[in-house]
């Protein structure tokens, strides 16, 4: 029977732990819209020191301009399908599009992004001994036959679809990084995220909750797709950057659904749009996409037990946290 290797001893380049009281981090995909709320947060500590790897395909050097210049903090372009030879005690391993829009545009860079991305990351822990946590996402549960969503739940997800390259990237990312963790003995941590929302989303990404406030500030047409009765749960940024960091300091490998349960359909949310932000638009219904899964709320019972973790930001308080920001970009001021 196999057995799993005991952990590997750490080695002498995993000095910051021995040597000197400072963390040092690597958060792949840190450019992006989660990824620079957890470097801000990370950086508050005054004992982390923060590297982001990032090729900037769908995140920006302007989500992380206040670091830039920082003596704890290094941001490198790279792309994590090519090997990274950094020295760190924790890796957050976020890089890949997150938006379908873009992860279907070059859907084989996707996959390539998730499986020898992470095959990557996965060598660079090993070699160093640093723990590492894997952003995995609720597609892996697909188009679900079980709801709320388990972390025992398999999954019903198409393997030759246009969504695949996303779904089945990550669920073979999960794959890997429990195999290093029982042929290697690497320290592993598993998130899997659902919809999670908050400044710095990209405006143009096509995501429910970017369009309909861009489309509120620019007093255009809600574009509900059809039917508008398919649910989804919405996580604010600082809940799930949170959840993040007690996933990585604590002792549970996961997977763990990292989410809020509060539950809306499509049409719910467009109401609470155009209430909180321009009671003048209205709703359009329009064509869905291939594969929208009908519906996705994760249980968090896990989350509450193992981590102590639940969401604080209601929906309706958290959409108007990012009216600002959203304004700012469009260049329409409240007023205007
Ligand atoms: P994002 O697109 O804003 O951020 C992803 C970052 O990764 C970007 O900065 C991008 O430039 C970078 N990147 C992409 N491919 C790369 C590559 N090959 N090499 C290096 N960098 C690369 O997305 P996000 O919403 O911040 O998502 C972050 C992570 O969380 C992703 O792994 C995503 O799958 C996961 N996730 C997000 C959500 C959500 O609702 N936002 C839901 C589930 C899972
Ligand atoms: N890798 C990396 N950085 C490192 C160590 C490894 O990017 O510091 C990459 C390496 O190029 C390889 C992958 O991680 O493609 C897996 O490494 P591992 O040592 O597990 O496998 P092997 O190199 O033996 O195939
Ligand atoms: N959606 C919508 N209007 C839009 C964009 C998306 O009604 O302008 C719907 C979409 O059909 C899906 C839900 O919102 O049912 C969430 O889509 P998104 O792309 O934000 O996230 P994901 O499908 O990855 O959960």
């Amino acid at each position: 029977t196999a057995v799993a290797k005991p952990p590997p001893t750490p080695s002498p380049l995993r000095f910051s732990k021995f040597f000197q009281s400072n963390m040092r981090i690597l958060v792949t995909g840190g450019a992006g819209f989660i990824g620079s709320h957890l470097v801000d947060k990370l950086m508050e500590n005054e004992k982390n020191e923060v590297i982001v790897a990032d090729n900037f395909f769908t995140g920006s050097k302007d989500n992380l301009r206040k670091w830039i210049g920082h003596p704890r903090f290094e941001l490198i372009r790279h792309d994590v399908t090519e090997p990274l030879l950094v020295e760190v005690d924790q890796i957050y391993h976020l890089a890949c599009p997150a938006s379908p829009i873009f992860y279907k545009y070059n859907p084989v860079k996707t996959i390539k992004t998730n499986v020898i991305g992470t095959l990557n990351m996965l060598g660079l822990a090993k070699r160093v001994g640093a723990r590492i946590l894997l952003t995995s996402t609720s597609e892996v549960y697909g188009d679900p036959l079980e709801h709320p969503q388990t972390e025992e739940y398999w999954g019903n997800v198409n393997p030759i679809g246009v969504r695949s390259c996303y779904d089945e990237g990550k669920r073979v990312a999960e794959t890997l990084m429990f195999d290093y963790h029982r042929q290697h003995g690497i320290e592993i941590r598993i998130a899997r995220i659902f919809n999670t929302y908050g400044p710095r989303m990209n405006i143009d990404d096509g995501r429910v909750v970017s369009n309909f406030i861009a489309q509120a500030i620019r007093g255009e047409s809600l574009t509900v797709q059809a039917p508008g009765t398919q649910t989804r749960s919405f996580c604010y940024v600082s809940d799930m950057v949170d959840g993040l960091i007690r996933l990585m300091e604590g002792e549970n490998t996961g997977p763990i659904n990292i989410g809020n349960p509060g539950e809306f359909t499509m049409m719910e949310l467009a109401e609470n749009v155009k209430e909180l932000i321009n009671s003048s638009v209205t709703l359009k219904i329009v064509e869905n996409t291939p594969d929208d899964p009908r519906q996705r709320k994760p249980d968090i019972t896990k989350a509450k037990e193992l981590l102590g973790w639940e969401p604080k930001v209601k929906l309706r308080d958290g959409l108007p946290l990012m009216e600002e920001d959203f304004r700012l970009r469009l260049g329409v001021p409240k007023n205007a």
